[in-house]
């Protein structure tokens, strides 16, 4: 068996992780699983270098496990790519969806329909246990919302229209099986698999 640490214990992001990359033999384990304690600084001003942080890290910890970690954020065109690699903390406290959500709408109230255009990114790291990196990108491309809807999900989904809905469905609106099917981390998963298998 192989173990694998995932270097979150975001339940909606490790459920993602486990269903995608179900290779033969390979068993998925939390930091929180292992008992480890790994939260190095996020510090990078990419999603890649930021999910590498994240993965070396766990390897590390982890005295050379194979480790995962994703890093993902929304970039809205409108607001220069922002929140970008800020996404979890970008009115303050890290993770307060609630009010991320809420600025987002503020920053946004006067932009017209055209220029709400938004994607979604996801950079998925991997290090193996010799210590080899791969890595995969997905994005999906969408609007910004005017409110939020629906109640599936996490983070900005109730505010993202993603362009295959044609703007009628927010990412939190339909399940999380077909939210992985054209997520940016599904997308990034889809890309990871074909790269290590
Ligand atoms: P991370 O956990 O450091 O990668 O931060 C990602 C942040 O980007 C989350 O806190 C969310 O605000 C946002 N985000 C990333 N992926 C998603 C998604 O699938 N849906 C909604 N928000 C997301």
């Amino acid at each position: 068996m192989k173990t694998v640490v995932i270097a979150t214990n975001n339940a909606h992001k490790v459920a993602e992780i486990r269903t995608a990359l179900n290779f033969e033999g390979w068993e998925f384990k939390t930091l929180r699983d292992l008992g480890i304690e790994s939260n190095p600084e996020e510090d990078a001003d990419s999603f890649l270098g930021n999910a590498f942080i994240k993965a070396r890290a766990a390897h590390e910890a982890s005295g050379g496990l194979a480790a995962l970690a994703d890093d993902s954020g929304l970039e809205v065109d409108a607001l220069g790519g922002a929140p970008g690699v800020y996404s979890s903390r970008y009115a303050g406290e890290d993770g307060n969806d609630e009010a991320n959500n809420a600025k987002l709408l503020v920053e946004m109230a006067d932009v017209p329909e055209a220029r709400r255009t938004a994607r979604f990114v996801s950079v998925i790291a991997f290090v193996d246990e010799d210590g080899t990196e791969t890595f995969a990108r997905g994005t999906i491309e969408g609007r910004v919302g005017y409110e939020e809807r629906g109640s599936e999900g996490f983070g900005y989904d109730p505010l993202f229209l993603p362009d295959e809905y044609e703007g009628k469905l927010t990412l939190a609106e339909v399940s999380q099986d077909a939210k992985n099917a054209i997520s940016h981390r599904g997308n990034a998963l889809r890309a990871l698999k074909a790269l290590l298998g």
